[in-house]
């Protein structure tokens, strides 16, 4: 798969129909497999901690998942398709699977949070295979009993949004283990399917300005989303070094 390296941090240039179709080859492997969904923020954090980068640039599908990658790739003289939001890429596998035909267990979010994205899924799609829930605040004796749990539930989709770098340092380390199929660090995903936060209206994503709309509706993030601008500069710096 063609590769795009934004910083250091190397991205499969898919579309998203060619995203589910690799997921579909994922569920029929034996092994585990990483979809890690960086967007500039991510990348940005990945630069300064080594075993992240290195764990994301192992992963078996990275997404580019802002619009900030998108336009660094066309920066970098190397565009990528399209943007693949691991939202949206969930959403896809949530509809394809709605038959019970492959199984998930949602882990993250705030107590509650994941099993109501597990009812209103549920209502929405009847025959719907969430095998089971966690929230995603735990000790390490937790994290072994969660761990348990999956290893005897096998689901065939884990998302884990417990936040990055921690969901996909915890996916990377039982990903050989053949718990689950397809492991993917989805961030404040479950929130969004248990209706808690709203994912913004389809004209602020076009308009390219999700980012934006959230900043709007949760202004505490406005100190994450300065790296925002320095992600750019140092994007421009690499571009002009390489002409
Ligand atoms: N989260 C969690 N456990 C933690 C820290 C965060 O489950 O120890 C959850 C949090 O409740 C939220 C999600 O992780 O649902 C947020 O992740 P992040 O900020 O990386 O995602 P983004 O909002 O950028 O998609």
């Amino acid at each position: 798969m063609e590769k795009v390296d934004v910083l250091g941090v190397k991205f499969d240039n898919v579309s998203m129909e060619e995203a589910i179709k690799i997921c579909e080859d994922f569920l029929n492997k034996d092994k585990g497999n990483l979809i890690v969904t960086p967007n500039p923020e991510i990348v940005m954090r990945a630069k300064d901690d080594e075993e992240f980068k290195n764990i994301i640039n192992n992963a078996e599908l990275v997404i580019p998942d802002g619009i900030g990658i998108i336009k660094a790739g066309n920066i970098l003289n190397t565009p990528l398709k399209e943007r693949v939001a691991g939202y949206d890429l969930i959403c896809n596998l949530l509809e394809k699977y709605k038959d019970g035909s492959k199984t998930f267990y949602f882990w993250g979010s705030k107590p509650e949070y994941a099993a109501e994205a597990k009812q209103k899924l549920e209502e929405k799609y009847p025959n719907i295979k969430i095998v089971g829930t966690h929230n995603g605040y735990f000790s390490d004796e937790e994290e072994t009993s969660i761990i348990n749990e999956i290893a005897t539930l096998k689901p065939d989709i884990l998302l884990a949004g417990l936040g990055a770098p921690k969901q996909e340092k915890i996916i990377n380390k039982y990903k050989d283990k053949g718990y689950f199929k397809i492991g993917i660090g989805c961030g404040g995903s479950i929130d969004v399917l248990a209706g808690r936060v709203k994912r913004a209206p389809k004209l602020f994503i076009k308009l390219h300005l999700e980012w934006f709309y959230r900043l709007l509706k949760e202004p505490t993030r406005f100190k994450r989303m300065l790296v925002l601008p320095k992600f750019l500069k140092e994007v421009k710096t690499v571009a002009k070094k390489e002409l």
